[in-house]
This record gives structure tokens, sequence and C-alpha cells, in this order.
């Protein structure tokens, strides 16, 4: 598709500067905002609390649900171009804004991400191209279907085919028995079962691709979560066997360029013990957004996984970023702000920034609560063994999990 660029700095004959726009207004809208007015772009967001992360540092932020035809008027006439934060803004309202506005990615991609069901459908569709298939499942819609779960996917995963997020609308479950009662405990929506997996490890690939076909990305991270959410991300020189490293960035590329996507694109992807050396790949689910176990990009590589949104929805180049440090990067979630005790607390930031090669990122949420992501902490070194000192320092003045599964 051919794109004329929309630079930064540019000013239009009504004077209106080059502006960008984002669907969503959480950490990534933040980080996306960030990003977009270092280049010199104007930014808009749309986010119906007043207080969103992104909001609060956007040149604009229209404060409507997001599928408000006003609200949606006002961001197309603001902005050259739009994005999206997280997966779940209406497909519909991406379209409506696409009738005006490049929107990027297309609602089409958002749809797929937005539904376990389609994600999984797609990535069995793309599987002889990108040569890894996801995890064995079946689709439950009806009593007939649940009835039908064939013996060998339990034990299993419950999931949620909509709204599922950081392991939330997700029930293990041992036989048919609890298989019934979680489908009944979850009001009987739309889930996929999946087969539970025995998994050596899990990592990710982000990409990016242009709105003329071109692909760049970032090497494979490693990711450890701590019930359902991530705690941990590795991103270093053999952080993983680079078969599957190779395997993993090819598969992530055929995937974006089966759906023509356009932007940055996350695919997760577990290694499983199948009693071989490396383990073997298998494909989770699918983020059409950065991702958190990016996130160390914005302090280890010359061009961050937010760069690259900007400069992929906005049709500037798509540079090959260069990861000039290894780096790991540590979630901060809510827990942090309380002791053991369960009282609030102030994180010792005095003791964790005089560490070298820290890097503390928090979003502006004001309320912490356990769970909630409040920012995440990027370790930067010049070799991998002092990075991993460091993020264990740092662990243990925050009281951080999950940095043992690493080794
Ligand atoms: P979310 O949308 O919450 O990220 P995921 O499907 O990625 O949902 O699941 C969250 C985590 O739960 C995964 O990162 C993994 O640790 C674990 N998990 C999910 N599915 C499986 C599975 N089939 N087998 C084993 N572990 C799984
Ligand atoms: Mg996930």
């Amino acid at each position: 598709m051919s794109f004329s660029p929309i630079f930064p700095g540019a000013v239009d004959v009504s004077g209106q500067p080059a502006t960008l726009g984002v669907m969503g207004g959480g950490q990534l809208g933040r980080m996306f905002v960030h990003a977009a007015q270092r280049l010199g772009y104007f930014t808009a967001v749309l986010d119906p609390d007043p207080q969103s992360p992104a909001g609060r540092v956007s040149h604009h932020h229209i404060q409507t649900a997001y599928n408000n035809d006003k609200g949606l008027q006002q961001l197309a006439s603001l902005c050259a171009a739009v994005t999206t934060e997280f997966e779940n803004v209406p497909a519909d309202a991406l379209q409506a804004l696409a009738v005006s506005r490049p929107v990027a990615p297309g609602a089409a991609a958002v749809a797929i991400a937005q539904n376990r069901i389609e994600e999984k459908a797609h990535f069995t569709a793309s599987a002889g191209v990108a040569g890894v298939t996801c995890a064995p499942y079946a689709v439950i819609e009806t009593p007939a279907q649940l009835m039908a779960v064939p013996a060998e996917l339990l034990p299993g995963i419950l999931k949620t085919a909509r709204m599922g997020y950081d392991g939330k609308g997700q029930v293990r479950v041992a036989d048919m028995a609890e298989l019934a009662v979680a489908w009944a405990d979850l009001k009987g929506v739309a889930c996929v079962l999946e087969k539970l997996l025995p998994l050596k490890a899990e990592c990710s690939v982000i990409v990016a691709r242009g709105w003329d076909g071109t692909v760049t990305g970032f090497a494979p991270q490693r990711n450890v979560h701590v019930g359902g959410i991530l705690a941990v991300t590795a991103a270093y020189e053999g952080n993983m066997p680079s078969a599957l490293a190779q395997r993993a960035r090819t598969a992530t590329k055929l995937i974006a360029n089966h759906i023509g996507y356009v932007g940055v694109l996350c695919v997760e992807f577990f290694v499983i013990d199948d009693g071989s050396a490396d383990g073997a790949l298998v494909v989770n689910e699918m983020a059409p957004r950065p991702h958190n176990s990016g996130h160390y990009t914005m302090d280890a590589c010359d061009v961050s996984q937010f760069d690259l949104q900007v400069h992929a929805m906005a049709g500037l180049p798509l540079p090959a970023p260069r990861q000039h440090s290894p780096a790991i990067m540590l979630n901060l979630l809510g827990d942090v702000w309380f002791d053991a005790a369960g009282e609030p607390r102030t994180p010792d930031w005095q003791a964790v920034l005089a560490l070298p090669g820290t890097h503390l990122h928090l979003y502006g949420k004001l309320e912490a609560r356990p769970g909630r992501k409040m920012g995440h902490l990027n370790i930067t070194g010049a070799d991998i063994a002092s990075v991993k000192a460091v993020a264990r320092q740092v662990a243990n003045i925050l009281s951080l999990p999950g940095l043992d599964a690493l080794e």
C-alpha cells in the first residue's frame, strides 16, 4: 500500500500541527505518547478515564467512551493517523476512524487478537506458513461442545474467548467435573479449553510492519510469569536456544505478513518439553500493540518498540533496531507498595536507584493495588553477569518474584 509519510513538526494550511492519536490511555499509550512527542508530534488520546496515564501527558485528551461518535469524530479531526494501545478497543470504532484516517493496526487484525477463538483459528490457518501451531484446544460455546470435549485436553486451562488479560478469565481444570463447574462460574460465555502444556520457558517476539510491507523487529525475549502476570523479561544473547529464537522470529514475521498487519505486533510463545534438548515452540497469543515484554527496548536498544509504533503508523522508515546492552526488565505491580504486613509503604527507590544501570519507569497511577501494573524497572549493564547481579539486588530490595526461574 502506498502511503505518504506524516512528518513530525509539519503544520498544515489551517495551522494544525502533525498529530498522532491513540485509542486507550493506559501505560502503553503513555509510552507511545512520550515516543511520539520526542520526535516532535503532537498527540491525542481517547480514554474515558480523566486520570488515564496517557491522557495526563498528551496534548489532547478526549474523555469519551471508545464507541462515542463525537469522541471518534474529534479524534479523527485532530489526528493524521491513529493507533491503539489495547486490544479491547471496539473493532467498530477502529472501522469508523478508518473511513477518514489511516488506522494501524487495522480493525480486522485487532478483531482477531480480541477473540481467542478467532486468534487460534488464525494461528491454525497460518501454521503451514509460520511453522508453529498453538496448543491443542476446543471451542466451548454450547453445553453440547462442553460434553464433547476430548479427554486428552485435560488437565487444561479454560480461557474466556474475550476480555482476558494478565491471567484474568482463566481457570485451571483437572477433569470434566471441574471443567463443567468452571464454565458455569464463567456464566457459560464463549471459551476455549486448552491442554495444559509442560512449559520449559516462555518467550515473545515483537515486530513492526509498515504500510509497504517492510518488517523489522527485536530478538525474542524470554519471559517469566508469576500468577499469570508477566514478572520478568530477560533480553540478552543466550536467553534461549538460538535455533528456537530464529524459528520464533521467522514465525512472527510470517504471522504479521499473513494478516497484512501494520504497526507493532507481539506474539507470545511457549517452549514446551517434548523430550528434545531445546524443547518445541508453540504459539500462545498475540497482542496488536507494543507489549510489556518489550519495555526493555526503551533503555537497551537504540530504537524502542514505541518508536517503531510511531514510525510504522506515520509511514516513516523502519530501521532495524540495535540492542546495545543486555537487559532485564522487572515489572512493578502494586504489591511493591505494601510491606509484608500489608501496610502501605513507599518502595525504597533510594536504594534501587543507587544501583548501576537501573531505569525506573512509573506510569503515573496514583493508587497502588495488588496486581496492578504501576511501572517497570529496566536494568542494563556492560555484560549479562552484572545485569543479573543488579537485578537480583533490586529483587531483594523490592521483594520481586520470578528471577529464579531464569536460572
Ligand atoms: P493472558 O491473556 O492473560 O496473557 P495467556 O493465555 O497468555 O493469557 O496465559 C497467561 C499465562 O498462563 C501464560 O503466559 C502461561 O504462563 C500460562 N498458560 C497459559 N496457557 C497455558 C497452557 N496451555 N499450558 C501451560 N501454561 C499456560
Ligand atoms: Mg499472555
